[in-house]
């Protein structure tokens, strides 16, 4: 039984960084998020992957226990080319070919439409809202997106905000959706049109949550050897709504959603540690505890 729905691109990936490249990668927002969610849950993706997705990368997937029967068939898997400075915190992206999303329908397999968690994960807006709407009654609904949607789709992008429990965006993108330089600004417009919780990721700096009446913030970890910061936030938000499915925790119970953004720091730090989702598919429960004990060690005074 699938317990969390995963809406988001499948992507194949060229990737530039100070240490290192790769081309046609494993990637998209799905595959990060569903990959980190599995750590904790069961979850099936909704998404749309070409002739030229390799069989490997499926089998991947799969053997994370992920379920796959939500992936459209189509002729050319979306692709992005995107390269990182020397600080890392931020892709330049060179190249975005949307192929097969152009044309996706998505289509949540019957069985899953009464999943209680959704991850609306980074793809256009438009399909975000589709896909919600086949849900039969969701108990916890989270989006991402960015900034390429934020520029394309504004409209369509704040009337799904409207629909969600929690808005995960990272900080850019909150201040350039919001409108403002100010993050508890802008936390408190997003608040304002309908989620009960807002997380602003920071990259290295690690995450902020902004309920209407409480605050928190989860460390980053001094990670020394980052090799790809892509699919971090991907992976924030699938470990994050992961995490919430496990322990059946709503937007409301505070203390599940700060323990929740813990966990998603530690795995988003991890999969910084190599490109692609290397380092997620040798990343053992054991050292997640090790990493999120020593984040309690941390904030310790
Ligand atoms: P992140 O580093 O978490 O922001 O996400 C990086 C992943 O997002 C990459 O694997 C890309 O394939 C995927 N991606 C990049 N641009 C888009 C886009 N416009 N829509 C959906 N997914 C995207």
């Amino acid at each position: 039984m699938v317990s969390l729905v995963i809406v988001g691109s499948i992507g194949l990936d060229d990737v530039e960084t100070p240490f290192g490249a790769v081309q046609g990668a494993l990637g998209g927002a799905a595959s990060y998020a569903a990959y980190a969610a599995a750590f904790f849950v069961r979850p099936g993706i909704v998404s749309i992957a070409g002739k030229d997705f390799p069989d490997q990368y499926r089998e991947l997937l799969m053997a994370k226990g992920i379920a796959l029967e939500g992936i459209a068939p189509a002729e050319k898997t979306f692709r992005w080319t995107g390269s990182y400075a020397f600080d890392m915190n931020e892709a330049q992206t060179k190249k975005t070919e949307l192929n097969a999303i152009l044309d996706f329908q998505p289509n949540v397999p019957k069985s899953w439409r009464a999943a209680h968690y959704v991850l609306l994960g980074n793809i256009d807006p438009e399909l975000q809202a589709q896909a919600l709407a086949q849900f039969q009654s969701p108990r916890l609904v989270v989006l991402d997106s960015m900034n390429f949607w934020i520029q394309g789709k504004r409209k369509s992008l704040l009337e799904i905000i409207r629909q969600v429990d929690i808005l995960v965006l990272n900080d850019a993108e909150a201040r350039q959706l919001f409108e403002t330089p100010n993050l508890a600004k802008a936390a408190r417009k997003a608040l304002l049109l309908g989620p009960r919780a807002v997380i602003w990721k920071k990259g290295e700096h690690g995450a902020l949550l902004f309920t209407a009446d409480s605050h928190f913030s989860a460390a980053g970890y001094p990670l020394e050897d980052i090799k790809d910061p892509t699919g971090c936030g991907d992976t924030f938000a699938g470990a994050l709504i992961g995490y919430m499915a496990k322990h059946s925790a709503g937007v409301d119970d505070h203390v599940q959603l700060r323990r929740a953004m813990v966990h998603a720091s530690a795995l988003a730090s991890f999969n910084a540690e190599d490109f692609s989702l290397m380092r997620l598919t040798r990343l053992t429960p054991e050292e997640i505890s090790v990493r999120v004990a020593e984040f309690h060690r941390m904030r310790e005074f």
